[in-house]
């Protein structure tokens, strides 16, 4: 449904990706895990048409996808963008009509997502600077869902949330998918997203280096002691220094 061919980007002499293929299937949730300055999120903006790959393909429903945000919002791709970016001043409702800017009839999304996300019908006049954490992201997510995407991208939905609230967010992210929309889904709880993932990647150094279902790439014993075992935090932070 959603490939990637041999894509490089570089921010300058920082080579960023470095030749990544992968594929995701219709209808799953992928999971991409890897070490702070792996790539995730530069993978993820080049797939949302935020960056262009100096080379390589991206290929969506058999056709590839154009360097540009909003055309690729338009072809059926959303992305939730690491560290929320709701604009605080906006009210709840507001930022919703922000996501359904290229909609025709937003009231449809915003009965949907107040039927999936009740807090935020009843704070809709709220400033959403004023949510908390964890119902800023929710508003993230469902700000995503205004465009009634087929895919939808998520860049690191659960950083800096209370471990509860992370829970809240990865059922909703299955729940979103039960609902028949794809997910890649970057994530630092490697565990947790491991646990709904039908399929895992592990990106290290603009590569990746394994692809496979979510439950073998979850007993892999190189990533258990990299992403998952309780060194990993540890490791995690050898592989950034090895990137610097
Ligand atoms: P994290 O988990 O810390 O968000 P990541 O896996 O998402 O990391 P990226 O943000 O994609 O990694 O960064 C990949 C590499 O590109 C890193 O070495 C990073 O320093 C570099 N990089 C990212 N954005 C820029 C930028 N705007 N200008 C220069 N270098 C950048």
């Amino acid at each position: 449904m959603l490939k990637c061919e041999n894509l490089r980007f570089s921010y300058g002499k920082i080579q960023a990706l470095n030749g990544i293929s992968f594929e995701v299937k219709q209808g799953e949730i992928m999971s991409i895990i890897g070490a702070n300055g792996a790539g995730k999120s530069t993978l993820m903006r080049c797939i949302a048409g935020m960056l262009k790959p100096q080379s390589g393909k991206i290929i969506y429903d058999g056709k590839p996808l154009p360097h540009s945000g909003h055309e690729v919002v338009g072809r059926g791709i959303a992305l939730v963008p690491e560290g929320r970016w709701i604009f605080p001043n906006l009210t709840v409702e507001e930022n919703l009509l922000m996501g359904g800017y290229l909609v025709k009839d937003r009231k449809i999304g915003i009965k949907r997502a107040y039927e999936m996300f009740r807090l935020l019908g009843e704070r809709k006049k709220q400033r959403a600077g004023t949510l908390s954490g964890g119902e800023q992201q929710m508003l993230a997510i469902a700000r995503g869902l205004m465009s009634n995407p087929k895919v939808l991208l998520m860049d690191e939905p659960s950083l800096g949330l209370a471990p509860l609230i992370v829970n809240d967010v990865i059922n909703t992210i299955d729940e979103i998918n039960k609902q028949g929309v794809t997910v890649l889904l970057v994530e630092q709880n490697a565990r947790k997203a491991l646990k709904i993932a039908h399929h895992a990647c592990v990106i290290e150094q603009g590569k990746i280096v394994k692809y496979d279902t979510g439950d073998e790439i979850a007993r892999d014993k190189s990533v258990i002691s990299a992403y998952l075992g309780r060194n990993a935090k540890k490791t995690n932070n050898n592989i950034k220094e090895l990137n610097n």
